[in-house]
């Protein structure tokens, strides 16, 4: 299950294990999100949706709350903003007063000479590749992100976790990719693709692909990626392998 789109852009997953990609409504078809689900695909929470309806949720109550967000480039951090603090909870209603407010009344406002985006973009950092692409992974938790502008990052590193920070209705993790930041006003939103990933078919299988986009809707599952090896695994894993064992479980998979 996988996209027709083609890009020259490839990009190693920010994630690890198992996730559903979306691209809601109102999203460049560029842009993407990720939440994590269930075991059985069945619900993004630990509550139940009347809670959502007419009580509230909250955040840490999601599965992707607080999963490690990994740069899924070699690069350059050329934005990392932290400090805006996440959305405690989820109901029905702040989830229509987050949209609101985004849609209609946000403007972003210059500070230091450069755009304040938190308010919607939440917490973020921009990575910008060897080829001047700008990776751009938004809404991260508060306080979390572990890079400093300047600092080189590799495929793989750490750079912080899913939060529910900006213009964000659930706990989630945004990407996206711009072709350049010198003018925000202008920056266009870039085709891309992921090296290698899988999806869930029809028939309750996991299938391997490559260089492309998945689907949007369907379940994607990452491996890990150490020592700048991607690791494919069948589940989560209880304890860390060998990149020796890791390499076989991949090739088990090809
Ligand atoms: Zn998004």
């Amino acid at each position: 299950m996988e996209n027709e789109i083609t890009s020259t852009i490839t990009i190693e997953s920010p994630l690890e294990g198992e996730w559903k990609f979306l691209c809601p409504p109102g999203h460049h078809p560029n842009a993407f999100d990720f939440v994590k689900t269930s075991s059985n695909h069945n619900s993004t929470h630990k509550k139940r949706i009347i809670n959502f309806l007419f009580g509230q949720i909250d955040s840490s109550d999601y599965y992707c709350w607080g999963k490690p967000v990994l740069s899924p480039v070699n690069g350059k951090v050329i934005r990392s903003c932290d400090g805006w603090k996440d959305h405690k909870y989820t109901n029905l209603w702040k989830a229509i007063s987050i949209w609101y407010n985004a849609t209609y009344k946000f403007r972003p406002k210059e500070k230091n000479g450069r755009l304040d985006v938190r308010p919607n973009a939440g917490n973020h950092v921009m990575i910008e590749t060897n080829d001047g692409h700008i990776v751009f992974l938004a809404h991260l938790k508060n306080g979390s992100t572990l890079v400093k502008e300047g600092q080189r990052v590799e495929v793989g590193e750490k750079i912080g976790v899913v939060g529910n920070s900006g213009n964000s209705t659930a706990p989630h993790l945004h990407i996206n990719i711009f072709d350049q930041m010198e003018d925000p006003y202008k920056a266009k939103v870039l085709p891309f693709v992921f090296k290698q990933y899988e999806t869930l078919n029809k028939n309750n299988i996991w299938e391997k692909n490559n260089s492309s986009v998945p689907v949007v809707g369907s379940f994607v599952k990452f491996g890990r990626i150490t020592n700048k090896v991607r690791l494919c695994e069948q589940s989560e894993p209880q304890s860390e392998p060998s990149v020796g064992q890791a390499r076989r479980r991949c090739s088990a998979l090809l």
